[in-house]
């Protein structure tokens, strides 16, 4: 597979990532054991990293694999504010995914200099972390333009991991031309970069080429994240990717196979999404989104409603 540099000076890896995300107890959609021969098969295929972290709950479900695959690269992600929650979070990785050295261990959701500045004890303890060799290169990861601005401009960052698909879905702080603008500007400092929510949650998975094409073309971005949770969406990836003609019966299994709406734990029951559904499927039990699947219609609205991208469809 074609690989890539992050950044000026980061490390070679392949063009896609493996987001592990979609095989994690987060979503559930497939068993620990079917996880990991998803992931093998991707090894096996040619991609060579896997990105995860701390809140995906899913370190030893990848242990296996990683130990089968020493060379593959790992990307974790981090919550800790402090420097004491970031040591113990980095442990935790180095301890539970059995590596001495965490690749790229990046702060999770980082949206503007003001986040960063409140997250300053557990960026200090990155640096010195990569200094001492516990991990390899440290970043962050975002949503929000302001927060590409900003980690490109934090002393030390080496990679960024920005959310960008070609309709801007999930961007929390403006417009996806602000983005396109945030993202050149960290590109032009070195910045190494790989997209996430390319395909927009799931929402923009019916045009799989223009979403792919979009995030080859953005100057800047050197690699993207794909979650995948069946072998052939490995292979349907893999062939997007090299132009491979893609078999109408491959074609229709990924992006036809039954879908439903997935409402992440993290949902904080503000009810957004509840106000957008133009089928009033949606309504708020106990503080929770909550479904009804007979009158969802998967249209992906209410995903675009989401600032905390709890919805997908999957
Ligand atoms: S908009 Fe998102 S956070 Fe708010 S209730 Fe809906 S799913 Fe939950
Ligand atoms: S996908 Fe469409 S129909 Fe289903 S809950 Fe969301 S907005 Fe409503």
């Amino acid at each position: 597979m074609f690989r890539v540099r992050l950044g000026i000076n980061g490390p070679l890896v392949s063009e896609i990532c493996f987001g592990s995300l979609a095989i994690s107890p987060l979503q559930g959609r497939v068993s620990a054991d079917e996880g990991r021969d998803i992931l093998r098969y991707a090894f096996a295929k040619g991609m060579d990293w896997v990105d995860t972290a701390e809140i995906y709950d899913n370190y030893v479900q990848l242990r296996p694999v990683l130990i089968e695959y020493p060379e593959a690269k790992v990307v974790s992600k981090s919550y800790a504010v402090t420097a004491k929650e970031l040591e113990q979070s980095l442990e935790k990785a180095r301890r539970e995914l059995n590596r001495d050295v965490i690749d790229i261990f990046l702060l999770h959701e980082q949206e503007s200099h003001l986040t960063l500045k409140g997250h300053a004890g557990a960026w200090e303890a990155l640096q010195k972390a990569k200094t001492s060799g516990q991990v390899g290169y440290i970043g962050i990861s975002t949503h929000a333009i302001q927060g590409v601005r900003a980690g490109a401009l934090q002393p030390g960052l080496d990679v960024i991991h920005p959310l960008i698909n070609y309709q801007g879905l999930g961007i929390i702080d403006g417009s996806l031309e602000e983005m396109l603008e945030s993202i050149k500007f960290a590109s032009e400092l070195g910045t190494g970069m790989y997209a996430m929510k390319v395909f927009g949650g799931g929402h923009l998975a019916r045009e799989p080429e223009k979403a792919l094409e979009f995030i080859r073309g953005i100057r800047g971005i050197n690699a993207m994240a794909l979650g995948m949770s069946s072998q052939q969406e490995v292979d349907f990836n893999l062939a997007l990717l090299s132009g491979t003609e893609i078999s109408e019966e491959l074609r229709h299994a990924v992006i036809f196979r039954e879908k439903k709406l997935y409402i992440a734990d993290w949902c904080q029951g503000c009810g957004e999404c509840v106000t957008v559904c133009p089928q009033k499927a949606l309504s708020i039990k106990s503080g929770h989104a909550f479904v009804q699947n007979e009158q969802c219609v998967l249209c992906g609205y209410c995903g675009r409603a989401c600032v905390h991208f709890c919805l997908k469809i999957v």
